[in-house]
């Protein structure tokens, strides 16, 4: 029997790193992706079938043809300050999108669900230890939007025994280091990428957004987790799943934050070239300091975050940067 896992948002950054990651552990990824913020170009690793997860009739469809042994949930809108301007985008399609979703998996019986939640779900808590059992105060309606999807999760778990794995990221970067896939959003607004356009020229000077944090440098301080380290904690996550284990959170994240200036240094060196940027002001939503304070996923998954370190995150982006898939 074919080993099919329906990866929604298949053809976006992450989901492509995941089917890549699937096909490698013995899956079939089937992408299922409306290609509105992904890439029919990144679906290299199992079959596509294009849908909106606001069309039942389709994702019905789809369920039926492949009799999915589970579900990897990526698919989502996931800025920050456009949910934040947008807000009715962010409810529509990201919780809208998810309970049609789960409503799906449940009546084809595809009980194994792994969903890609976020540290943005914690908001902005200065000198709390983010861990699993953190509280949830989301700032920003991307997090609010992921924390309700949490909610169906845990609600549909309990009706009808949807099993669920809940992986909470925490800054995902880099790309796969053969460079088969990697970042690239249009609009782009994430920091290593956008600041790899502006070293090379294909950009503006990257703006640095607030200088005036509670920080040692000013700047905010994320957790980066290598995007291969990440999609690799999913396959765990799944297998955790199939072992009958039952539904568990972990966050996702090295426990090391870095600054703003810290990434601009980091890259400098990595690519030896120089980085222009400039001061700028706060961006609505933004938090602080996001840092993980778990180890869950290392002590109970066996998760080997070993490519999360900055200097191999930014250079394997910087090889995928130099691919010219922007040239397309
Ligand atoms: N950032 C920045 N300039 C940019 C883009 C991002 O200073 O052009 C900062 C942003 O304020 C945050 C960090 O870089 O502190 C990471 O932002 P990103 O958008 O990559 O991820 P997020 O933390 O929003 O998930």
């Amino acid at each position: 029997m074919d080993n099919h896992v329906l990866v929604t948002g298949g053809a976006g950054y992450i989901g492509a790193h995941a089917c890549k990651a699937l096909r490698r552990a013995g899956y079939v990824p089937v992408t299922f992706d409306n290609l509105v913020t992904g890439w029919q170009d990144a679906v290299k690793f199992g079959p596509f079938e294009r849908g909106d997860l606001l069309d039942r009739a389709r994702l019905d469809e789809v369920f039926a043809k492949y009799t999915p042994v589970a579900v990897m949930h990526f698919a989502a809108l996931s800025q920050v300050g456009e949910s934040m301007s947008q807000p009715g985008r962010y409810w529509h399609n990201n919780v809208g999108g998810s309970l049609n979703l789960v409503e799906a998996a449940v009546d084809a019986a595809c009980m194994n669900f792994v969903f890609s939640s976020t540290c943005a779900t914690y908001g902005d808590q200065d000198n709390v230890v983010l861990d699993e059992n953190s509280a949830q105060y989301p700032i920003n309606a991307y997090g609010a939007s992921k924390r309700a999807i949490e909610d169906i999760l845990r609600d549909f778990e309990a009706a009808h025994g949807l099993r669920n794995v809940i992986f909470r990221y925490f800054n995902v970067a880099g790309a796969d280091p053969e460079a088969e896939v990697g970042e690239f959003h249009q609009p782009e607004t994430h920091l290593i990428p956008l600041m790899l356009d502006a070293i090379d020229g294909k950009r503006d000077a990257l703006t640095i957004f607030g200088t005036d944090y509670d920080t040692p440098d000013g700047t905010c301080i994320r957790d980066y987790v290598h995007v291969c380290d990440l999609v690799d904690a999913h396959v765990l996550g799944l297998k955790w799943l199939q072992d009958g284990k039952g539904s568990r959170v972990f966050n996702l994240g090295t426990g090391s934050g870095f600054s703003v200036r810290e990434v601009i240094d980091q890259s400098r060196a990595v690519t030896n070239r120089t980085v222009p940027f400039k001061e700028g002001a706060r961006r609505a939503g933004d938090a602080t300091k996001l840092v993980s304070g778990s180890t869950r996923a290392v002590a109970e998954l066996g998760w080997q975050p070993d490519r999360s370190n900055l200097n191999t995150m930014i250079a394997d982006a910087w090889r995928w940067h130099q691919t010219g898939h922007f040239d397309k």
